[in-house]
């Protein structure tokens, strides 16, 4: 992991969590000094330097994480850097999405734009009812949303559901009941369910929106 802002501390410390080897790099003394009783591995280190990352063993690791995003210089650099080294799976976080473009032309295997998606995952949360959104692709994604009470009492069968709305209800969880369950034809739908759904934004946004 390098860069220890809010992003890259937050998936550090989330891999930390459960249960991965994470090194983290960064050239602030103050943050690795920060971050060390947090985080298993930090080094003070500037990633922009090719030398420096060899020296901490960059090239040996499976993954990596570019989780520099105001510095654009040193995302660049670092993401050359790690491609260099032969790192089989780099991540970088961009700001734009001209940004994201050098990042993929220089190598990084999977370019995220953390603040563009959060803002479209926002945007799509405040318009119909879901209370969850992912959009898995362009297009496409999965939400979660109450049970409306035009479906209650009667099971997924007779809802028909993706005929009528084009959505498909992957899992429910009831009231109380603990944990989502795969949905099945016979799963009756009940007032409180919570339900899982997916299907094209566009619909998933018109069957959450009357609810
Ligand atoms: P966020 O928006 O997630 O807080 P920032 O882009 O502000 O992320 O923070 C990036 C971090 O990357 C900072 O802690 C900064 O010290 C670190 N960083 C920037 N350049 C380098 C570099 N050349 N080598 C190592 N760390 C760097």
């Amino acid at each position: 992991m390098i860069g220890l802002g809010r992003f890259g501390t937050s998936v550090a410390r989330t891999l930390t969590e459960q249960g991965w080897e994470v090194l983290a790099v960064d050239q602030s003394g103050e943050l690795v000094q920060k971050w060390s009783d947090v985080l298993t591995h930090v080094v003070q280190a500037d990633s922009t330097d090719v030398d420096a990352l060899r020296q901490i063993g960059a090239g040996d690791f499976e993954r990596a994480v570019v989780a520099i995003g105001s510095h654009l210089e040193a995302s660049i650099l670092t993401t050359a850097n790690l491609a260099d080294l032969e790192v089989p799976s780099v991540w970088a976080k961009a700001m734009t999405k001209q940004h994201a473009r050098i990042l993929e032309r220089i190598g990084a295997h999977h370019v995220v734009l953390p603040e563009r998606d959060m803002g479209a995952r926002i945007g799509r949360l405040l318009v119909g009812s879901l209370t969850d959104y992912y959009e898995l692709e362009s297009g496409f994604g999965i939400g979660r949303m109450g049970a409306p009470d035009r479906l209650c009492g009667k099971t997924l069968a007779e809802l028909s559901l993706r005929g009528r709305y084009g959505v498909t209800v992957v899992a429910v969880k009831h009231q109380g009941g603990g944990t989502f369950e795969d949905a099945r034809p016979e799963t009756r739908i009940e007032r409180g369910d919570q339900l899982v759904i997916s299907g094209s934004t566009e619909r998933l946004q018109q069957f959450s929106g009357r609810a």
